[in-house]
């Protein structure tokens, strides 16, 4: 699972090599630590209203602020009013909420184009714009869909570990809605380090920023399938970690490991095959017997029976959508139609970039994992009755004990071909994952978080 690659074009003739023949040179990404903060001030670009909250949440939050009107006509960012020289930028907000049509992005965009080569290493640059939406005047609709090109082009010029993202907001929803400063918080942390050239959408007012943004899943009872190894093992940890009560889940095979990784975590373990019909209510028993109530449901088992279509037999296609898909379901059904699972209630459901963008041999798993994207989005009007959200993330090329498997030049091809030139750690995903259970992601539901570096794959 190590990236010796990376290792070797980090330090010494390596590096010069590397540089010399204009090869990937990944860096380490800055990942979340308690301490952590942005490696230097955030520039916040728009002079409308929405610039003014978010700077002032910034500055709530003991971010030093700096401001570009965007009409300042091109003072360099580096460089203060007595010429001397101010530290890199940790972050560039680009602030394009008020954009009426393509015109207006001229100045605004320009300005934060100006500011990019103040942008230290492994910075952030975070849009913040109104989601395109059918009934829009077709200029407006052009300004708000034009952000998306931009942000997806940007994110792929920038380099050593920097990454650019969006928040789009729904009609009505205010810049300073909670869901917005908490998307804007995740983005600009080493929490969201291998998500790159990825839109939020803020769909409403809802959501709660936590008291303690250290550890905002305290007091949650959070169940995790999967949980034995690999990505799910991380989630656990990483929900653990955030203040949850974690019930990990797994197959009676896995029991070991399973109850290793809940000792861990000062959870529970609840050896379970999701497949059973009675999986759903299994769970709901535990979490409720055991912990008094059950807040958040993480959908991460999954299994893989690769096969060429040609070639696939019912074994391995049913067993793909058994686990990967139609066990979700059911459970999903149990968890609505009981009166444990309600206000405030989250599911994250782990998806993959095969299914969205296909991949050869995958046709039963693309299936499966397009259907989590699916099940998603046909979800979210029945939980929001319930004050509730569901989500999905989906990993791209993420190093674990599956993909250490994958052949030698495979590998390396996949590993690279994504703007962070670097496969990611389960913990990226888990990290994106606590995100999107967590209140402060209350107004987010429906959407598909791809935690994938940009992969340049279906992008
Ligand atoms: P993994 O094989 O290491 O772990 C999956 C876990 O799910 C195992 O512990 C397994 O025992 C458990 N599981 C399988 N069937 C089950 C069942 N019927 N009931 C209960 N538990 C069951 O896989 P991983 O790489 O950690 O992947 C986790 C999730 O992320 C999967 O949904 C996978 O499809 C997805 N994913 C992984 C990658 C990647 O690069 N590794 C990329 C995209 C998506």
């Amino acid at each position: 699972m190590t990236d010796k690659y990376t290792a070797f074009v980090s330090r010494g003739w390596g590096r010069d090599l590397a540089k010399r023949l204009g090869l990937p040179q990944p860096v380490a990404l800055r990942r979340y630590a308690a301490d952590e903060r942005l490696p230097g001030p955030a520039l916040v670009v728009g002079s409308g209203p929405s610039a003014q909250a978010l700077a002032d949440a910034l500055e709530g939050w003991g971010v030093e602020v700096r401001r570009d009107g965007a009409d300042d006509g091109g003072a360099s960012p580096e460089a203060g009013s007595d010429g001397a020289r101010r530290p890199k930028l940790g972050a560039i907000i680009l602030v394009l909420d008020d954009v009426e049509g393509p015109e207006g992005l001229s100045a605004p965009v320009l300005a934060a184009g100006r500011a990019l080569r103040s942008l230290a290493a492994c910075g952030r640059v975070v849009t913040v714009s109104r989601r395109a939406s059918a009934a829009d005047e077709p200029s407006l609709a052009a300004a708000r869909q034009g952000v998306e090109g931009i942000l997806r082009s940007l994110a792929k010029e920038l380099r050593s570990g920097s990454t650019a993202n969006g928040i789009l907001l729904a009609e009505g929803v205010g810049a300073d809605a909670p869901s917005v400063l908490g998307a804007l918080r995740f983005l600009l942390s080493g929490r969201s380090a291998f998500v790159d050239g990825q839109f939020l959408t803020v769909g409403t007012d809802g959501g709660a920023l936590p008291l303690d943004p250290d550890r905002p899943l305290a007091g949650k009872v959070a169940v995790v399938t999967g949980a034995a190894r690999g990505i799910g093992a991380s989630i656990a940890r990483t929900l653990g970690r955030d203040g949850a009560k974690v019930v990990a889940v797994d197959v009676p095979a896995a029991g070991e490991s399973l109850a290793r990784v809940a000792n861990e975590v000062h959870g529970t373990a609840l050896q379970l095959d999701i497949t059973r019909t009675d999986a759903g209510e299994r769970i709901l028993e535990h979490a409720v017997g055991r912990h008094g109530r059950l807040d958040i449901v993480v959908h991460n088992a999954g299994i893989t029976r690769d096969k060429l279509l040609a070639n696939m037999d019912a074994a391995k296609w049913d067993s793909v959508i058994a686990v990967n898909i139609a066990a979700q379901l059911r459970i999903n059904d149990a968890l609505l139609a009981s009166d444990h699972f309600g206000d405030g209630a989250h599911i994250v459901s782990v998806s993959s970039t095969s299914g969205i963008a296909g991949n050869r041999g995958q046709t039963n798993y693309a299936a499966s994992k397009a259907g989590v994207v699916g099940m998603v989005r046909s979800t979210a009007a029945r939980l929001a009755a319930r004050g509730g959200t569901v989500n999905a993330v989906a990993p791209g090329f993420i190093e674990t004990e599956m993909t250490a498997k994958i052949p030698f030049a495979t590998r390396e091809v996949a590993r690279r071909l994504n703007s962070l030139q670097q496969g990611g750690l389960p913990v990226d995903v888990a990290e994106a994952i606590a995100f999107l259970a967590s209140d402060a992601a209350g107004g987010i539901s429906g959407n598909v978080l791809r935690v994938c570096g940009q992969n340049l794959v279906g992008q």
